[in-house]
């Protein structure tokens, strides 16, 4: 990946130099340009010649110099770089860079991109929907001053108009008229307003940009990835990616994915607190397992009863659910099968009044010790060693300061912090950064982030040994936000993108092993940075630019 960008970033210098001529510097067409400095050049030249002579017949010292020699000089210096600027150049670049090569360059990437895009080079029809600057027309004009005085709903424009582009800039238009400020910097155009419809994003207006760079290549369990991260936190993705070289120096990370249930917890009451501890066996009894787990995975084809575990508060039972949900993180799927089970439950114990189909137990978007303990979504611990000389190489410290720092700060800081699933150092940083590029749901940072990051010398002290255990990875490559343009290309680039037709659901849990990959990553260049004492400073290269430094003093 380094050679590729090496190689892309050498190209645009050139393409930057060899647009830039030193014959545009004077606008006239470029054979009269250099006609004229020719002329220049040499003129001067037999100038100072004739003049060098001149000194030398009359014994006048050559230092001695009138204004004129003082022009022809500076003229002679000015026409000669002109001279180099426009043959000498050009001629060194096509030393460096053959035409042959650049066209060669050129055609490979042509051939890599159609590749593995077919059609790539001809835009396709929705590419250029979505790149269509709407032009709003005197239609449009009426419904946004009917939006404006509330005479149509902004919801109902996309039913309305049939058309979601068109519904977002009417909305957005009226909204800057109803509020009477500028969206100016909010992008509308770009984005496939069809592709949210129903599905990620209510009344849109445009779209927020963030940044999206790549850590890696992370070397786990004998395969490299190019880790997406989108993210406006300078410094995360550099650390990160410090992190995977440290691990692809030392040959790599691996992990055991070890757990895969979504959870969701409804509650239901009884008249007394006898009839509800009466449920709790009937569900938790292993000779019901099979019937309930018929009814549970009858609204999917991928959504699997895994186990039932119920907990009573007084009348109130809460019953959490867990089940496989393939390739989808599986909210919506688990939720079925639990309406289709409280439905059966229903005709066995006709006293119970379902409360609510999420009684907190699940528990979704919420800290909970619940989730710490018996995990949610994919629980996955992921380990490397990393020898001690790459620990002092690449990471800047030592293993001893490394193991030290973990015990005082991940676990006895986080002990004191009264932490729940915190004994780590920054693992939301990347887990929320890929979960944004790759389509998750960013709420769940939550309690995906919970992560014990253990560190332990080896080998005699000379070694690392580095652990993240993470048991509630809540992703998925099917549903919700993955199925956009821009997500799904970053589930491309990781090779997980969509469903995983041979092996349904390997795809979720390849991305939630990298998931806890990258944290790894993260965990060690971070614990490094601050055992090194270079938190502050580098935080200070990346996270303040020259314009924010220049603002501050001013
Ligand atoms: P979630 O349950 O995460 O909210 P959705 O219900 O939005 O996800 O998306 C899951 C949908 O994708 C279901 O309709 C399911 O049948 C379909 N699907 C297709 N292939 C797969 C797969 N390999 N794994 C899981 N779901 C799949």
């Amino acid at each position: 990946m380094e050679g590729s960008l090496r190689q892309s970033k050498s190209k645009a210098t050139a393409d930057e130099s060899s647009s830039l001529k030193a014959s545009d510097t004077v606008p006239l067409p470029v054979y009269l340009t250099n006609a004229f400095f020719f002329t220049v050049f040499f003129s001067v030249v037999y100038f100072l010649l004739l003049r060098w002579r001149e000194k030398i017949r009359n014994s006048t010292p050559l230092h001695v110099v009138s204004l004129s020699d003082i022009a022809a000089m500076v003229t002679f210096v000015g026409s000669f770089i002109y001279l180099v600027g426009f043959f000498g150049i050009g001629f060194v670049q096509s030393i460096i860079i053959p035409e042959d090569d650049e066209d060669e360059f050129e055609r490979l990437m042509v051939k890599e991109d159609s590749e593995k895009l077919p059609c790539a080079a001809a835009p396709k029809s929705d590419d250029l929907k979505i790149a269509k600057k709407i032009e709003l027309t005197a239609d449009d004009e009426e419904i946004i001053k009917s939006v404006v005085e509330g005479k149509i709903p902004s919801y109902a424009l996309e039913s309305k108009l049939g058309d979601c582009h068109r519904a977002a800039a009417i909305r957005r238009e009226a909204l800057q008229r109803i509020t009477g400020k500028s969206l100016e910097g909010l992008p509308l155009e770009g984005l496939d307003y069809e592709s949210i419809l129903g599905q990620c994003c209510e009344m849109p207006v445009g779209y927020v940009q963030i940044p999206v760079g790549i850590a890696g290549p992370l070397l786990l369990d004998e395969c490299e990835y190019s880790v997406p991260m989108a993210t406006t936190e300078g410094c995360l993705v550099a650390s990160t990616n410090r992190g995977c070289k440290a691990i692809y120096a030392s040959g790599g990370a691996t992990s055991s994915l070890y757990r895969d249930a979504m959870t969701r917890a409804p509650v239901v009451r009884f008249g007394s607190a006898k009839r509800a501890a009466e449920l709790k066996h009937f569900l938790e009894d292993p000779l019901n397992f099979e019937t309930l787990s018929l009814v549970f995975n009858s609204s999917s084809r991928f959504g699997r009863l895994q186990s039932i575990k119920c907990a009573v508060a007084g009348k109130n039972l809460y019953i959490r659910f867990s089940c496989s949900t393939g390739d989808a993180m599986g909210m919506n799927m688990v939720s079925k099968g639990v309406q289709n089970t409280l439905d059966f439950l229903s005709n066995q114990f006709p006293d119970m009044d379902v409360m609510g189909i999420s009684g907190n137990y699940c528990s979704d978007k919420k800290p909970a010790a619940v989730n710490w303990i018996e995990g949610r979504g994919k629980s996955v611990v992921c380990e490397a060693v990393i020898q001690g000389d790459i620990v002092n190489k690449v990471l800047k410290t030592d293993v001893a300061s490394l193991v030290e720092l973990n015990m005082l700060k991940n676990l006895t800081g986080s002990a004191v912090a009264g932490a729940l699933g915190g004994f780590n150092a920054h693992a939301s940083n990347i887990v929320s950064a890929i979960y944004i590029a790759t389509g998750q749901d960013p709420a769940q940072n939550i309690e995906s982030s919970h992560c014990i990051t253990m560190m332990e010398a080896v080998n005699d002290g000379k070694d690392l040994h580095v652990s993240v255990t993470m048991p509630c990875i809540e992703v998925g490559t099917v549903g919700g936000g993955t199925q956009l343009a821009s997500q799904s290309a970053c589930l491309n680039l990781l090779g997980v993108k969509g469903a995983n037709k041979e092996a349904p659901g390997s795809n979720a849990r390849l991305l939630a092993t990298i998931v806890a990959g990258s944290v790894l990553a993260g965990e060690l260049s971070l614990m490094s940075a601050i055992a090194a004492g270079q938190l502050v400073k580098s935080h200070m290269k990346y996270n303040r630019s020259n314009k924010d430094v220049a603002n501050i003093k001013s």
